[in-house]
């Protein structure tokens, strides 16, 4: 069995599309990167981007010599409008970036349509959104194209992982051309992953979830396992070699499995969110915009705490495995973020929100959750 090709029919088949529209990387950042490549994204281009993201997105620009635009977010969706994003657009766009913070979409079209007059290309940054829809559509289906991610954290897990899917056919044959230049992940890479996610499967059983994580970050730190990112991608702006890595047969095998039970997990989420969602409202806390949330998939509940800290550690007391991503603009980098050319000044929605945000967990019982938000909701923002 050709598990490659397995795993892209699957995932066309969930996307009700064509498998030529998807193709399989080692990381969602090298679908990324492949794809600003095939729309010929070089040296002086813009390409316009949330200023509350992974660092490994303007990455990928740089890489190209491109030149990342940041656009500050909403607080209230943790998104760009299309009126900032229209702002910050100059003859030199050539990409905008629109990404489903925690999964949610928002005025995904109109961002799209005014990418459209004006002969900008558009990718969705979908490694949140995996399942997901906005006004009727699965995430990721309307831009020129779409990247997704299968890390632990996202919506289903290949350990580590990415995706990417076409929408745009002219843009295939050259994306079809860099897929067949990748490198091949190695006999060593196969087995660490391997081991990493059986460990995962297996051990989180027996420790908690903080003994794992701490176990985990601190063998990524040392290089001893496939870390999410390597350390020279968080401390500045060249390549890593061997960064433009295919996926590898223990990935796909991880996604055919893991796409299996994906709509259960998600209906799980959802209930668990629209639970949250509520209690936040009643208590007058900040809370998503209703309006976006009958299709969201919520991969996590973003809310925000006046002491992250100190909150964070009350969680883990309460055994409630909270999570702290986006703890600055370019997440996970907490020094100076001028190698990646954003300076923080110009964005304080994004460094607000980053100071205080942290996501709840939508895949353990509700009431815990709930019981939890109870006991500490006056730290709640
Ligand atoms: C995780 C993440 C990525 C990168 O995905 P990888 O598969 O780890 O490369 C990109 N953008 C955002 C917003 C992310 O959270």
């Amino acid at each position: 069995m050709n598990f490659e090709l397995t795993y892209q029919s699957r995932i066309a088949e969930y996307l009700h599309i064509d498998a030529e529209q998807v193709s399989l990387y080692w990381k969602g950042r090298v679908a990324l990167y492949t794809m600003l490549k095939a729309m010929g994204v070089g040296p002086g281009d813009e390409v316009v981007l949330p200023a509350f993201t992974c660092v490994v997105v303007p990455n990928a620009i740089l890489y190209l010599g491109a030149i990342p635009v940041y656009v500050d977010i909403n607080p209230d969706t943790l998104c760009c409008n299309v009126a900032h994003i229209e702002q910050a657009l100059s003859p030199k766009t050539k990409v905008i970036l629109i990404q489903n913070m925690l999964g949610l979409s928002v005025e995904v079209s109109e961002i799209i349509a005014l990418a459209k007059a004006q002969g900008i290309y558009t990718i969705e940054d979908c490694t949140h959104g995996f399942g997901g829809k906005h006004q009727g559509v699965f995430n990721g289906l309307r831009s020129d194209a779409s990247f997704f991610s299968s890390q632990w954290n996202k919506p289903f897990s290949t350990g580590i992982g990415g995706m990417l899917v076409v929408n745009n056919r002219d843009l295939l044959e050259s994306v079809n051309h860099l897929h067949s230049n990748l490198i091949k992940p190695s006999a060593k890479d196969q087995f660490i992953l391997f081991m990493l996610i059986w460990a995962r499967t297996y051990l989180l059983k027996g420790f908690t979830y903080w003994t794992f994580l701490r176990m985990y970050r601190w063998l990524s730190k040392k290089g001893l396992v496939v870390g999410s990112s390597s350390a020279s991608e968080l401390e500045g702006i060249n390549m890593p070699k061997d960064y433009v890595k295919g996926m590898s047969t223990v990935q796909c095998r991880a996604g055919i499995k893991a796409l299996n039970t994906i709509d259960q997990v998600i209906s799980q989420r959802k209930k668990s969110g629209m639970s949250v969602h509520e209690w936040l409202t009643i208590q007058g806390k900040t809370s998503v915009p209703t309006e976006h949330l009958a299709q969201h998939a919520f991969l996590k509940y973003p809310i925000l705490v006046t002491d992250r800290e100190l909150f964070l550690r009350q969680a883990e007391k309460e055994r409630i495995p909270l999570g702290d991503w986006f703890i600055s603009p370019l997440h996970p980098v907490s020094d100076s973020l001028e190698p990646w050319g954003l300076e923080v000044s110009n964005f304080p929605n994004a460094v607000y929100i980053s100071k205080h945000i942290v996501n709840l967990p939508l895949d353990l019982p509700v009431h815990r959750l709930i019981n939890f938000l109870e006991l500490y909701k006056n730290e709640i923002i």
